[in-house]
Protein backbone atom coordinates (compact mmCIF):
# COMPACT_ATOMS: atom_id res chain seq x y z
CA UNK A 1 0.00 0.00 0.00
CA UNK A 2 0.84 3.22 -0.62
CA UNK A 3 2.18 5.64 2.38
CA UNK A 4 0.04 8.42 2.86
CA UNK A 5 1.91 11.70 4.50
CA UNK A 6 0.50 13.11 6.99
CA UNK A 7 0.03 16.70 7.53
CA UNK A 8 1.62 17.91 10.80
CA UNK A 9 -0.46 19.95 13.37
CA UNK A 10 0.23 20.56 17.33
CA UNK A 11 3.74 19.25 17.27
CA UNK A 12 2.89 16.02 15.60
CA UNK A 13 1.75 13.91 12.67
CA UNK A 14 -1.91 14.19 11.52
CA UNK A 15 -3.51 12.12 9.40
CA UNK A 16 -6.23 13.62 7.32
CA UNK A 17 -9.17 13.37 6.37
CA UNK A 18 -9.50 14.42 3.04
CA UNK A 19 -10.53 12.37 0.20
CA UNK A 20 -8.57 13.93 -2.43
CA UNK A 21 -4.58 12.64 -2.36
CA UNK A 22 -1.74 13.85 -4.76
CA UNK A 23 0.63 11.20 -5.82
CA UNK A 24 4.21 12.35 -4.85
CA UNK A 25 6.51 10.53 -7.84
CA UNK A 26 10.30 9.94 -7.77
CA UNK A 27 10.87 11.87 -10.94
CA UNK A 28 13.97 9.33 -12.03
CA UNK A 29 11.82 6.15 -11.99
CA UNK A 30 7.67 7.91 -11.51
CA UNK A 31 7.71 5.10 -8.62
CA UNK A 32 4.87 6.50 -6.39
CA UNK A 33 6.91 7.69 -2.80
CA UNK A 34 3.67 8.62 -0.90
CA UNK A 35 0.21 10.24 -1.73
CA UNK A 36 0.14 13.87 0.01
CA UNK A 37 -3.61 15.53 1.51
CA UNK A 38 -4.81 18.00 0.21
CA UNK A 39 -6.07 19.44 4.00
CA UNK A 40 -9.79 19.75 4.49
CA UNK A 41 -10.94 23.21 5.27
CA UNK A 42 -11.62 21.73 8.80
CA UNK A 43 -7.55 20.94 9.17
CA UNK A 44 -6.67 24.29 8.16
CA UNK A 45 -8.90 25.90 10.28
CA UNK A 46 -7.64 23.57 13.51
CA UNK A 47 -3.98 24.29 12.55
CA UNK A 48 -4.23 27.88 12.37
CA UNK A 49 -6.05 28.17 15.75
CA UNK A 50 -4.34 25.73 17.24
CA UNK A 51 -1.28 28.46 15.65
CA UNK A 52 -2.95 31.59 17.22
CA UNK A 53 -3.65 30.20 20.47
CA UNK A 54 0.51 29.32 20.46
CA UNK A 55 1.50 32.44 19.22
CA UNK A 56 0.20 34.35 23.06
CA UNK A 57 2.80 32.15 25.52
CA UNK A 58 5.23 31.86 22.37
CA UNK A 59 5.72 35.84 22.06
CA UNK A 60 6.31 35.99 25.86
CA UNK A 61 9.16 33.47 25.78
CA UNK A 62 12.54 35.72 26.34
CA UNK A 63 14.58 35.73 22.68
CA UNK A 64 17.29 34.10 24.35
CA UNK A 65 14.98 31.02 25.25
CA UNK A 66 13.69 30.91 21.53
CA UNK A 67 16.93 31.00 20.02
CA UNK A 68 18.33 28.19 22.50
CA UNK A 69 15.52 26.32 20.64
CA UNK A 70 17.26 27.34 16.89
CA UNK A 71 20.50 26.10 18.43
CA UNK A 72 19.40 22.91 18.87
CA UNK A 73 17.61 22.73 16.14
CA UNK A 74 20.57 23.81 14.10
CA UNK A 75 22.54 20.69 15.55
CA UNK A 76 19.66 18.24 14.30
CA UNK A 77 19.62 19.17 11.27
CA UNK A 78 23.53 18.89 10.78
CA UNK A 79 23.53 15.57 12.29
CA UNK A 80 20.27 14.41 9.97
CA UNK A 81 21.69 16.11 7.10
CA UNK A 82 22.01 12.79 4.76
CA UNK A 83 18.80 11.72 6.01
CA UNK A 84 17.25 14.98 4.75
CA UNK A 85 19.27 15.01 1.37
CA UNK A 86 18.15 11.40 0.75
CA UNK A 87 14.63 12.16 1.08
CA UNK A 88 14.46 15.54 -0.66
CA UNK A 89 17.17 13.42 -3.62
CA UNK A 90 14.44 11.07 -3.83
CA UNK A 91 11.49 13.35 -4.53
CA UNK A 92 12.80 15.86 -6.54
CA UNK A 93 15.75 13.99 -8.34
CA UNK A 94 18.20 16.14 -7.84
CA UNK A 95 21.94 14.61 -6.88
CA UNK A 96 22.83 13.60 -3.36
CA UNK A 97 25.75 16.40 -3.09
CA UNK A 98 23.37 18.86 -4.71
CA UNK A 99 20.71 17.95 -1.88
CA UNK A 100 22.95 18.51 0.91
CA UNK A 101 23.73 21.63 -0.65
CA UNK A 102 20.56 22.29 -0.23
CA UNK A 103 19.89 21.25 3.25
CA UNK A 104 23.04 23.53 4.31
CA UNK A 105 22.00 26.67 2.57
CA UNK A 106 18.75 26.55 5.30
CA UNK A 107 21.04 25.56 8.16
CA UNK A 108 22.93 28.78 7.52
CA UNK A 109 19.69 30.68 8.36
CA UNK A 110 19.02 28.97 11.48
CA UNK A 111 22.16 29.62 12.50
CA UNK A 112 21.46 33.33 11.89
CA UNK A 113 17.94 32.65 13.78
CA UNK A 114 19.90 31.32 16.73
CA UNK A 115 21.59 34.65 16.76
CA UNK A 116 18.29 37.25 16.66
CA UNK A 117 18.14 38.86 19.58
CA UNK A 118 20.57 41.68 18.85
CA UNK A 119 18.13 42.34 16.08
CA UNK A 120 15.21 42.62 17.56
CA UNK A 121 16.94 45.75 19.25
CA UNK A 122 14.93 48.27 19.41
CA UNK A 123 16.29 52.28 19.19
CA UNK A 124 16.34 55.35 21.76
CA UNK A 125 16.76 59.02 21.29
CA UNK A 126 17.19 61.20 24.37
CA UNK A 127 15.67 64.39 24.47
CA UNK A 128 13.50 64.72 21.20
CA UNK A 129 11.80 67.81 23.13
CA UNK A 130 12.74 68.87 26.45
CA UNK A 131 13.05 66.04 28.72
CA UNK A 132 10.68 63.73 26.41
CA UNK A 133 12.41 60.37 25.49
CA UNK A 134 11.55 58.17 22.06
CA UNK A 135 12.48 54.69 21.60
CA UNK A 136 11.20 51.50 19.81
CA UNK A 137 10.65 48.13 20.58
CA UNK A 138 10.24 45.08 17.66
CA UNK A 139 7.39 43.04 19.02
CA UNK A 140 5.86 39.74 16.78
CA UNK A 141 2.72 40.08 14.22
CA UNK A 142 1.39 36.74 14.70
CA UNK A 143 0.53 33.86 12.70
CA UNK A 144 2.78 33.75 9.50
CA UNK A 145 2.07 31.54 6.39
CA UNK A 146 4.85 30.07 3.97
CA UNK A 147 4.03 29.08 0.32
CA UNK A 148 7.27 27.31 -1.13
CA UNK A 149 8.23 25.93 -4.28
CA UNK A 150 9.62 22.48 -5.38
CA UNK A 151 12.81 23.50 -6.55
CA UNK A 152 14.91 23.99 -3.29
CA UNK A 153 12.67 21.78 -0.93
CA UNK A 154 14.72 22.56 2.33
CA UNK A 155 16.20 25.57 1.77
CA UNK A 156 13.37 27.83 1.15
CA UNK A 157 11.24 26.29 3.72
CA UNK A 158 14.37 27.18 5.70
CA UNK A 159 14.21 30.67 5.01
CA UNK A 160 11.23 31.46 6.35
CA UNK A 161 9.80 29.54 9.42
CA UNK A 162 13.06 29.26 11.82
CA UNK A 163 13.17 33.44 11.02
CA UNK A 164 9.45 34.03 11.69
CA UNK A 165 9.51 31.70 14.93
CA UNK A 166 12.43 33.21 16.47
CA UNK A 167 11.07 36.87 16.05
CA UNK A 168 8.02 34.95 18.17
CA UNK A 169 5.43 34.14 16.44
CA UNK A 170 3.55 31.09 14.74
CA UNK A 171 4.11 29.45 11.37
CA UNK A 172 2.01 27.78 8.74
CA UNK A 173 4.10 26.16 6.03
CA UNK A 174 2.43 25.23 3.00
CA UNK A 175 5.17 23.26 0.78
CA UNK A 176 5.10 21.79 -2.50
CA UNK A 177 3.07 19.27 -3.76
CA UNK A 178 5.25 17.92 -5.73
CA UNK A 179 8.22 17.30 -3.10
CA UNK A 180 6.42 17.44 0.56
CA UNK A 181 8.12 15.17 2.02
CA UNK A 182 11.36 16.99 2.98
CA UNK A 183 9.09 19.39 5.04
CA UNK A 184 7.38 16.37 7.48
CA UNK A 185 10.88 15.92 8.34
CA UNK A 186 11.77 19.39 9.10
CA UNK A 187 9.03 19.37 10.98
CA UNK A 188 9.87 16.09 12.91
CA UNK A 189 13.09 17.53 13.79
CA UNK A 190 11.73 21.18 14.68
CA UNK A 191 9.82 19.00 17.35
CA UNK A 192 12.96 17.09 18.87
CA UNK A 193 14.65 20.10 19.22
CA UNK A 194 12.18 21.39 21.88
CA UNK A 195 10.28 23.75 19.81
CA UNK A 196 6.36 23.96 22.18
CA UNK A 197 3.47 22.02 20.09
CA UNK A 198 2.01 24.64 17.79
CA UNK A 199 4.42 26.83 16.75
CA UNK A 200 4.94 25.09 13.57
CA UNK A 201 1.97 23.50 11.26
CA UNK A 202 2.64 21.67 8.10
CA UNK A 203 -0.23 21.65 5.59
CA UNK A 204 -0.45 19.86 2.27
CA UNK A 205 -2.09 20.19 -0.98
CA UNK A 206 -2.73 22.99 -3.44
CA UNK A 207 -4.42 26.08 -4.84
CA UNK A 208 -7.69 25.53 -2.54
CA UNK A 209 -5.59 25.15 0.27
CA UNK A 210 -3.56 28.11 -0.35
CA UNK A 211 -6.36 29.80 -1.41
CA UNK A 212 -8.13 29.12 1.91
CA UNK A 213 -4.78 30.24 4.01
CA UNK A 214 -4.22 33.38 2.10
CA UNK A 215 -7.66 35.09 3.23
CA UNK A 216 -7.83 33.88 6.12
CA UNK A 217 -8.23 36.61 8.91
CA UNK A 218 -6.03 35.17 11.06
CA UNK A 219 -2.70 35.09 9.01
CA UNK A 220 -1.02 38.15 9.57
CA UNK A 221 1.77 37.82 6.88
CA UNK A 222 2.87 35.72 4.11
CA UNK A 223 5.85 34.50 2.53
CA UNK A 224 5.65 33.10 -0.60
CA UNK A 225 8.34 31.68 -3.04
CA UNK A 226 7.56 30.62 -6.34
CA UNK A 227 6.53 31.37 -10.62
CA UNK A 228 6.03 34.60 -11.71
CA UNK A 229 1.84 34.05 -11.81
CA UNK A 230 1.56 32.31 -9.00
CA UNK A 231 3.62 35.07 -7.44
CA UNK A 232 1.79 38.00 -8.46
CA UNK A 233 -1.95 36.12 -7.84
CA UNK A 234 -0.75 35.64 -3.65
CA UNK A 235 0.85 39.54 -4.08
CA UNK A 236 -2.24 40.70 -4.79
CA UNK A 237 -4.91 38.75 -3.22
CA UNK A 238 -2.84 38.70 0.08
CA UNK A 239 -2.60 42.74 0.07
CA UNK A 240 -6.24 42.91 -1.54
CA UNK A 241 -6.72 41.07 2.06
CA UNK A 242 -4.99 43.49 3.63
CA UNK A 243 -2.18 41.69 4.51
CA UNK A 244 1.73 41.83 4.92
CA UNK A 245 3.26 40.02 1.33
CA UNK A 246 6.86 39.31 0.21
CA UNK A 247 6.75 37.06 -2.40
CA UNK A 248 9.69 35.78 -4.49
CA UNK A 249 8.85 34.90 -8.29
CA UNK A 250 10.72 33.62 -11.52
CA UNK A 251 13.88 34.97 -13.18
CA UNK A 252 16.26 34.64 -16.40
CA UNK A 253 19.62 34.88 -15.37
CA UNK A 254 22.53 36.72 -17.51
CA UNK A 255 26.18 35.78 -17.21
CA UNK A 256 28.02 38.89 -19.19
CA UNK A 257 31.78 37.46 -20.34
CA UNK A 258 34.48 40.00 -21.31
CA UNK A 259 37.11 39.33 -23.63
CA UNK A 260 39.89 39.67 -20.51
CA UNK A 261 38.73 36.93 -18.35
CA UNK A 262 40.06 33.99 -17.35
CA UNK A 263 38.66 31.54 -20.44
CA UNK A 264 38.18 28.26 -18.45
CA UNK A 265 37.10 29.20 -15.17
CA UNK A 266 34.64 31.39 -16.86
CA UNK A 267 33.48 27.93 -19.25
CA UNK A 268 33.60 25.62 -15.99
CA UNK A 269 31.45 28.27 -14.07
CA UNK A 270 28.67 28.84 -17.00
CA UNK A 271 28.13 24.95 -17.56
CA UNK A 272 27.64 24.89 -13.44
CA UNK A 273 25.49 27.44 -13.15
CA UNK A 274 23.65 26.88 -16.36
CA UNK A 275 22.82 23.13 -15.89
CA UNK A 276 23.61 22.22 -12.38
CA UNK A 277 20.21 21.34 -10.64
CA UNK A 278 18.79 20.78 -14.32
CA UNK A 279 18.22 23.89 -14.35
CA UNK A 280 15.72 23.95 -11.84
CA UNK A 281 17.10 27.48 -9.46
CA UNK A 282 16.15 30.58 -9.66
CA UNK A 283 19.42 31.73 -9.53
CA UNK A 284 21.06 29.72 -12.44
CA UNK A 285 22.05 31.45 -15.52
CA UNK A 286 20.13 30.72 -18.57
CA UNK A 287 21.64 33.21 -21.11
CA UNK A 288 25.63 34.08 -21.50
CA UNK A 289 26.39 37.36 -22.88
CA UNK A 290 29.71 37.34 -24.86
CA UNK A 291 31.22 40.55 -25.27
CA UNK A 292 33.57 41.38 -28.23
CA UNK A 293 35.49 38.67 -29.15
CA UNK A 294 34.60 36.06 -25.94
CA UNK A 295 32.22 34.60 -28.67
CA UNK A 296 35.18 32.76 -29.86
CA UNK A 297 34.74 30.68 -26.65
CA UNK A 298 31.66 29.10 -27.40
CA UNK A 299 32.96 26.35 -29.19
CA UNK A 300 34.50 25.32 -26.13
CA UNK A 301 31.76 25.96 -24.04
CA UNK A 302 29.96 23.54 -25.83
CA UNK A 303 32.64 20.87 -25.67
CA UNK A 304 32.57 21.34 -21.88
CA UNK A 305 28.62 21.24 -21.96
CA UNK A 306 28.16 17.84 -23.91
CA UNK A 307 30.42 16.06 -20.98
CA UNK A 308 28.07 16.88 -18.61
CA UNK A 309 25.23 14.18 -18.08
CA UNK A 310 21.82 13.76 -15.95
CA UNK A 311 21.40 10.60 -14.14
CA UNK A 312 19.99 9.12 -10.51
CA UNK A 313 20.66 11.02 -7.33
CA UNK A 314 22.68 8.27 -5.79
CA UNK A 315 25.15 8.12 -9.02
CA UNK A 316 28.67 9.99 -8.82
CA UNK A 317 28.32 10.22 -12.43
CA UNK A 318 25.01 12.18 -12.63
CA UNK A 319 25.84 15.99 -13.25
CA UNK A 320 22.58 16.32 -12.72
CA UNK A 321 19.37 14.77 -12.26
CA UNK A 322 16.11 14.59 -13.90
CA UNK A 323 13.43 17.69 -14.15
CA UNK A 324 10.57 17.56 -11.74
CA UNK A 325 7.83 15.69 -13.48
CA UNK A 326 6.33 14.72 -17.30
CA UNK A 327 4.59 18.16 -17.69
CA UNK A 328 7.85 20.39 -17.13
CA UNK A 329 9.18 17.59 -19.11
CA UNK A 330 6.99 18.46 -22.08
CA UNK A 331 6.66 22.18 -21.68
CA UNK A 332 10.66 22.16 -21.77
CA UNK A 333 11.20 19.55 -24.40
CA UNK A 334 8.41 22.39 -26.43
CA UNK A 335 10.41 25.40 -25.81
CA UNK A 336 13.81 23.46 -27.13
CA UNK A 337 11.85 22.82 -30.17
CA UNK A 338 10.34 26.38 -30.63
CA UNK A 339 13.78 27.47 -30.57
CA UNK A 340 14.99 25.42 -32.98
CA UNK A 341 13.37 27.90 -35.84
CA UNK A 342 14.13 30.77 -33.61
CA UNK A 343 17.99 30.44 -33.12
CA UNK A 344 21.10 28.02 -33.50
CA UNK A 345 20.54 25.19 -31.59
CA UNK A 346 24.46 23.63 -30.79
CA UNK A 347 23.27 20.70 -28.61
CA UNK A 348 19.56 19.41 -27.87
CA UNK A 349 19.26 17.24 -24.87
CA UNK A 350 15.47 16.68 -25.79
CA UNK A 351 15.77 12.82 -26.65
CA UNK A 352 18.08 11.88 -23.90
CA UNK A 353 17.99 8.44 -22.38
CA UNK A 354 20.05 6.87 -19.01
CA UNK A 355 20.56 3.37 -18.99
CA UNK A 356 18.47 1.60 -16.50
CA UNK A 357 15.56 4.59 -16.02
CA UNK A 358 13.37 4.49 -19.07
CA UNK A 359 10.77 6.48 -17.25
CA UNK A 360 12.98 9.65 -15.88
CA UNK A 361 12.11 12.97 -16.79
CA UNK A 362 15.27 13.50 -18.09
CA UNK A 363 16.55 16.53 -20.41
CA UNK A 364 19.91 16.42 -21.40
CA UNK A 365 22.26 19.54 -21.57
CA UNK A 366 20.89 22.38 -24.44
CA UNK A 367 23.18 24.89 -25.91
CA UNK A 368 21.40 27.93 -28.49
CA UNK A 369 23.58 30.23 -29.59
CA UNK A 370 22.61 33.69 -32.20
CA UNK A 371 19.53 34.45 -29.66
CA UNK A 372 17.86 37.17 -30.11
CA UNK A 373 15.98 38.84 -27.34
CA UNK A 374 12.36 39.16 -29.49
CA UNK A 375 12.57 35.13 -29.21
CA UNK A 376 10.22 32.69 -27.32
CA UNK A 377 12.89 31.12 -25.26
CA UNK A 378 14.82 34.67 -24.32
CA UNK A 379 11.30 35.67 -22.86
CA UNK A 380 10.18 32.54 -21.12
CA UNK A 381 11.67 30.93 -17.91
CA UNK A 382 12.62 27.74 -19.14
CA UNK A 383 13.65 26.00 -15.80
CA UNK A 384 15.59 23.50 -17.64
CA UNK A 385 19.12 22.50 -18.84
CA UNK A 386 19.36 24.89 -21.12
CA UNK A 387 21.76 27.88 -22.09
CA UNK A 388 21.29 31.01 -24.16
CA UNK A 389 24.34 32.56 -25.80
CA UNK A 390 23.81 35.92 -27.11
CA UNK A 391 26.72 38.20 -28.49
CA UNK A 392 26.94 42.03 -28.08
CA UNK A 393 29.65 44.74 -29.16
CA UNK A 394 30.37 46.48 -25.47
CA UNK A 395 30.31 46.29 -21.98
CA UNK A 396 27.44 49.29 -22.41
CA UNK A 397 25.43 47.28 -24.92
CA UNK A 398 25.60 43.84 -21.91
CA UNK A 399 24.37 46.19 -19.01
CA UNK A 400 21.47 47.72 -21.31
CA UNK A 401 20.12 43.97 -22.23
CA UNK A 402 20.34 43.09 -19.19
CA UNK A 403 18.66 46.23 -17.95
CA UNK A 404 15.85 45.84 -20.32
CA UNK A 405 15.12 42.01 -19.05
CA UNK A 406 11.75 42.37 -16.85
CA UNK A 407 13.25 40.17 -14.29
CA UNK A 408 16.11 40.78 -11.66
CA UNK A 409 16.82 37.84 -9.74
CA UNK A 410 20.80 37.33 -10.33
CA UNK A 411 23.55 38.38 -12.23
CA UNK A 412 27.14 38.02 -13.20
CA UNK A 413 30.00 39.54 -14.55
CA UNK A 414 32.85 37.66 -15.49
CA UNK A 415 36.29 39.92 -15.99
CA UNK A 416 40.01 40.16 -14.90
CA UNK A 417 38.98 44.58 -14.97
CA UNK A 418 38.13 46.31 -11.79
CA UNK A 419 36.84 49.04 -14.01
CA UNK A 420 34.39 46.68 -15.87
CA UNK A 421 33.13 44.93 -12.98
CA UNK A 422 32.67 47.94 -11.07
CA UNK A 423 30.48 49.99 -13.83
CA UNK A 424 28.59 46.53 -14.11
CA UNK A 425 28.16 46.25 -10.19
CA UNK A 426 26.83 49.97 -10.25
CA UNK A 427 25.26 50.28 -13.15
CA UNK A 428 22.73 46.96 -13.17
CA UNK A 429 19.52 47.12 -12.03
CA UNK A 430 19.36 43.31 -10.82
CA UNK A 431 19.19 42.43 -6.86
CA UNK A 432 21.97 39.49 -6.62
CA UNK A 433 25.17 40.40 -8.18
CA UNK A 434 28.22 38.24 -8.91
CA UNK A 435 31.83 39.23 -9.90
CA UNK A 436 33.31 36.04 -11.27
CA UNK A 437 30.76 34.39 -8.84
CA UNK A 438 28.01 32.95 -11.31
CA UNK A 439 25.51 32.26 -8.40
CA UNK A 440 25.74 34.57 -6.21
CA UNK A 441 23.11 33.75 -3.47
CA UNK A 442 23.68 35.89 -0.24
CA UNK A 443 24.96 34.21 3.03
CA UNK A 444 21.94 35.08 5.90
CA UNK A 445 23.54 38.09 7.34
CA UNK A 446 22.63 39.94 3.93
CA UNK A 447 19.48 39.78 2.19
CA UNK A 448 18.02 37.88 -0.48
CA UNK A 449 17.00 40.81 -2.92
CA UNK A 450 15.03 39.85 -6.27
CA UNK A 451 14.28 43.04 -8.33
CA UNK A 452 11.39 43.98 -11.05
CA UNK A 453 9.40 41.05 -11.80
CA UNK A 454 11.32 38.69 -9.80
CA UNK A 455 9.57 39.97 -6.61
CA UNK A 456 6.66 41.79 -5.16
CA UNK A 457 6.81 43.12 -1.62
CA UNK A 458 9.13 45.63 0.22
CA UNK A 459 11.24 43.24 2.78
CA UNK A 460 13.03 40.87 1.42
CA UNK A 461 14.14 36.90 2.53
CA UNK A 462 16.21 36.25 5.90
CA UNK A 463 19.13 38.82 7.46
CA UNK A 464 18.01 41.88 8.80
CA UNK A 465 14.97 43.06 6.23
CA UNK A 466 13.36 39.20 7.31
CA UNK A 467 13.68 40.37 11.06
CA UNK A 468 11.87 43.86 10.03
CA UNK A 469 8.83 41.76 7.77
CA UNK A 470 7.98 39.38 10.70
CA UNK A 471 7.60 41.95 13.36
CA UNK A 472 5.68 45.73 14.19
CA UNK A 473 7.77 48.44 15.47
CA UNK A 474 6.23 49.84 18.08
CA UNK A 475 7.46 53.86 19.07
CA UNK A 476 7.25 55.11 22.57
CA UNK A 477 7.63 58.52 23.38
CA UNK A 478 7.66 59.57 27.20
CA UNK A 479 7.43 62.40 29.13
CA UNK A 480 7.46 62.65 32.99
CA UNK A 481 6.62 65.46 35.30
CA UNK A 482 7.87 66.36 38.53
CA UNK A 483 4.99 66.27 41.34
CA UNK A 484 4.40 70.23 42.00
CA UNK A 485 3.76 71.22 45.45
CA UNK A 486 -0.38 71.66 45.62
CA UNK A 487 -0.37 68.32 44.66
CA UNK A 488 1.85 66.71 46.50
CA UNK A 489 0.24 68.76 49.96
CA UNK A 490 -2.89 67.60 48.77
CA UNK A 491 -1.42 63.63 48.97
CA UNK A 492 -0.45 64.54 52.23
CA UNK A 493 -3.69 65.84 53.55
CA UNK A 494 -5.13 62.73 52.06
CA UNK A 495 -3.08 60.31 53.73
CA UNK A 496 -3.64 62.17 57.26
P1 LIG B 1 4.75 27.38 -8.50
O1 LIG B 1 4.45 28.83 -8.57
O2 LIG B 1 4.10 26.48 -9.46
O3 LIG B 1 4.37 26.80 -7.05
C1 LIG B 1 4.82 27.43 -5.87
C2 LIG B 1 3.80 27.19 -4.75
O4 LIG B 1 2.55 27.79 -5.10
C3 LIG B 1 3.50 25.70 -4.49
O5 LIG B 1 3.43 25.51 -3.10
C4 LIG B 1 2.15 25.48 -5.15
O6 LIG B 1 1.35 24.53 -4.50
C5 LIG B 1 1.48 26.85 -5.07
N1 LIG B 1 0.63 27.12 -6.22
C6 LIG B 1 0.80 26.68 -7.50
N2 LIG B 1 -0.17 27.16 -8.31
C7 LIG B 1 -0.98 27.91 -7.53
C8 LIG B 1 -2.14 28.69 -7.78
N3 LIG B 1 -2.68 28.77 -9.00
N4 LIG B 1 -2.71 29.34 -6.75
C9 LIG B 1 -2.19 29.28 -5.51
N5 LIG B 1 -1.08 28.56 -5.22
C10 LIG B 1 -0.47 27.89 -6.21
O7 LIG B 1 6.36 27.26 -8.56
P2 LIG B 1 7.24 25.95 -8.73
O8 LIG B 1 7.09 25.39 -10.09
O9 LIG B 1 7.03 25.04 -7.57
O10 LIG B 1 8.71 26.57 -8.54
C11 LIG B 1 9.48 27.05 -9.61
C12 LIG B 1 9.38 28.55 -9.72
O11 LIG B 1 9.81 29.16 -8.51
C13 LIG B 1 10.30 29.12 -10.80
O12 LIG B 1 9.60 30.13 -11.49
C14 LIG B 1 11.46 29.72 -10.01
O13 LIG B 1 12.15 30.78 -10.64
C15 LIG B 1 10.75 30.20 -8.80
N6 LIG B 1 11.66 30.38 -7.67
C16 LIG B 1 11.96 31.64 -7.29
C17 LIG B 1 12.85 31.85 -6.26
C18 LIG B 1 13.21 33.24 -5.83
O14 LIG B 1 13.80 33.38 -4.78
N7 LIG B 1 12.89 34.27 -6.57
C19 LIG B 1 13.43 30.75 -5.61
C20 LIG B 1 13.07 29.46 -6.02
C21 LIG B 1 12.18 29.28 -7.05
Amino acid sequence: MTEKLNLFIGGSSVKSTTKNWIEVLNPATQEVLCEAPCATDEEIESAISSAKEAFFSWRETPPPERSRVMMKYQDLLKINQDEIAEILSKENGKTFEDAKGDVWRGIEVVEQAANITPLLMGETVENVAREIDSYSYTQSLGVCLGITPFNFPAMIPLWMFPMAIACGNTFILKPSEQDPMTSNKLAELFTEAGAPPNLLQVIHGGKDQVDQLIRHPDIRAISFVGSVPVGQYIYKTGTEHLKRVQSFAGAKNHMVVMPDANKNKTIDSLVGASVGAAGQRCMAISVAVFVGSSKEWIEDLKKEMEIVKPGPWDSKESGFGPVISAQAKEKITGLIEKGKSEATCLIDGSNCEVEGFPDGNWIGTTLFSGVKTESEIYKTEIFGPVLLCIEVDTLEGAIELVNANPYGNGTSIFTASGRSARKFRHEIEVGQVGINVPIPVPLPFFSFTGWKQSFYGDLHAYGKQAVRFYTETKTVTERWFEEDEESTKNLTINLE
